[in-house]
């Protein structure tokens, strides 16, 4: 293969996630892009996760879900002249630590606000851990088709809310019962909604120019109000600028309803065009591996078990930096520095898993993973470095976790270490007493511990509620103040499955007296692998 095809491959790909709020649209835009990328025949056949359907006991069910989230956790598709990879950020229910995790291997995020609704909590913790590669953003104002907020105040709040400039690509014309399309500030471009095709690409129905005459006879008065409000925005906002786009400080704002399938494709003319073909990555030595790089290497960010006990073969999840994956190749897997040969990695076009013969620098590709491998484990081809940047989140929920039958106790901590290794949980053993406490991000994970460890460790345990608000990690660059440290917290620390050391509080507060208490330790929200 010539060198200017492999650079093809590489540059025309773009590997995004969709950041967003419960119910503000993420599955629907999913449908409709697929749509797009000629994907599905028809919307609607992407499943959605609702909370509520499913008993939280119900594990058959859970299983099906699950396993219908281990087919769309990656869906490629064509689109223009790029391949689009999508990651899904697991949100409802199944909300964990995985969706912190496939934001550290995406190049970009599509944030996704429900126009009526405007900037929520979930999307701001996402925003925030999109923060620590400072990751391009591109933003889809939803929900047109309904009564939503004045779009320059939405604008202002996310500016001011989530800290990054806005700069508006496509602007509204009316919205609810009054939406008459969007005006294209970029291409001069009235586009025009009609409704009643959410289920098939639509007709474009284009009318070029904002002074137009075509445009009074189409939309009548809303044409002069058009005409003063977007000398307005042109006034009162920021002009797209690539580079700020690329540092993370300023995002493209589309408008349109994702139910109605309008303006999806806007927005995915604008990742297309601008979005970040696949990034370096830092590694611990110091040094950035380059997409064109001819050795492979890639890192695992997420590995998913299956919950059927008669497949018990879990999925560990690659995004590839360099290099190109060749079916039957040899990788060195650098934390056991072990050579092992990849014939059967998966990829998920379409929703299918199929096998792969190649893949390129962003794609995903699933290895098969007997227990060997962790989470942000690097491969290579041969060379012993390891990439940084695809950390452990500190839990936002904690119980305390007991056995029936406490003679089981060694079972169950090897079950809970290994089970913190896959990124499902994390155990943390108090340094003052014997108890076990299992910290999650999203609740869905305290199921799947106690399933898991009855089926695969044959252990059962139950959990008790305990008084912890949230965790910490603690280093600090003097041994010596360290120890003081740990003799005067002692209550209140604790070591997590990799035997690091971690300060549990009780409450928030209790958290920032801590910080101030003792200057000298460094408490981190984040650990690297
Ligand atoms: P998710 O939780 O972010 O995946 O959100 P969904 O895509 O499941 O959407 C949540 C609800 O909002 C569903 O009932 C959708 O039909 C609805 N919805 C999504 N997009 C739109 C839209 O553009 N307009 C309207 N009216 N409803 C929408």
């Amino acid at each position: 293969m010539t060198d200017e095809k492999k650079l093809n491959e590489i540059n025309c790909r773009r590997t995004f996630a969709i950041i967003s709020h419960p119910d503000a649209g993420k599955t629907t835009i999913t449908e409709k892009v697929l749509l797009l990328g000629k994907q599905i025949q028809k919307a609607g056949t992407v499943k959605g996760k609702k909370s509520g359907q499913h008993a939280k006991s119900d594990w058959m069910e859970m299983e099906k879900e699950r396993g219908i989230s281990v087919t769309t956790s990656v869906m490629q598709f064509p689109y223009r002249d790029a391949l689009v990879n999508l990651l899904d950020t697991p949100g409802h229910e199944d909300f964990s630590e995985d969706t912190y995790r496939t934001l550290t291997a995406v190049d970009s995020c599509l944030m996704v606000i429900d126009g009526a609704k405007g900037v929520e909590d979930r999307t701001i913790k996402l925003m925030e851990v999109t923060r620590l590669r400072d990751t391009p953003i591109i933003t889809f104002m939803n929900k047109l088709d309904r009564d939503i907020r004045d779009p320059l105040e939405l604008l202002d709040e996310v500016e001011r809310i989530l800290n990054i400039m806005c700069a508006p690509i496509t602007w509204p014309i009316g919205s609810g019962k009054n939406f008459k399309g969007v005006y294209h500030l970029k291409d001069d471009q009235i586009i025009l909604y009609k409704s009643g095709q959410g289920h098939k690409i639509q007709d474009i129905d284009v009318i070029d120019g904002l002074n137009n005459p075509e445009l009074d006879k189409r939309i009548g008065s809303y044409a002069d109000d058009l005409r003063e409000e977007i000398e307005l925005v042109r006034g009162a906002s920021n002009e797209f600028d690539h580079e700020l786009f690329m540092a993370g400080e300023l995002t493209p704002v589309y408008f349109g309803t994702a139910l109605g399938n309008f303006g999806v494709d806007h927005m995915l003319d604008g990742l297309v065009d601008w979005a970040p073909k696949p990034l370096p990555r830092e590694t611990d030595q110091g040094r950035q591996v380059v997409a064109s790089e001819p050795e492979f290497s890639g890192f695992v960010f997420k590995i998913q078990a299956n919950m059927d006990p008669r497949h018990r073969d879990r999925i560990a999840f690659m995004r590839i930096v360099s290099g190109k994956y060749e079916k039957g190749m040899k990788m060195r897997q650098v934390r056991i520095n072990k050579d092992v040969r990849i014939a059967d990695a998966l990829t998920f076009l379409a929703g299918d898993r199929e096998h792969v013969d190649e893949a390129w620098p962003g794609d995903i590709i699933g290895l098969h993973n007997h227990g060997t491998i962790q989470i942000g484990d690097t491969f290579t081809g041969g060379e012993s470095f390891k990439f940084s940047g695809i950390p452990n989140f500190a839990p936002e929920m904690f119980r305390r976790i007991r056995l029936k039958d406490p003679l089981k106790q060694k079972q169950l901590l090897k079950g809970l270490v290994q089970l913190s290794e896959e990124g499902a949980v994390q155990v943390f053993r108090p340094l003052s007493n014997n108890d076990l406490i299992v910290g999650a991000v999203g609740v869905l994970q305290f199921d799947v511990v106690v399933h898991r460890l009855r089926s695969e460790y044959n252990v059962d345990a139950i959990y008790e509620n305990i008084n912890v608000a949230t965790a910490r990690w603690v280093t600090c660059d003097s041994e010596r103040k360290l120890d003081e440290f740990r003799l005067k917290a002692e209550s209140n620390l604790a070591l997590d499955g990799g035997d690091n050391l971690a300060y549990i509080a009780p409450t928030m507060v209790n958290l920032n007296l801590a910080i101030e208490r003792y200057p000298e330790i460094e408490f981190h929200h984040t650990r690297e692998h």
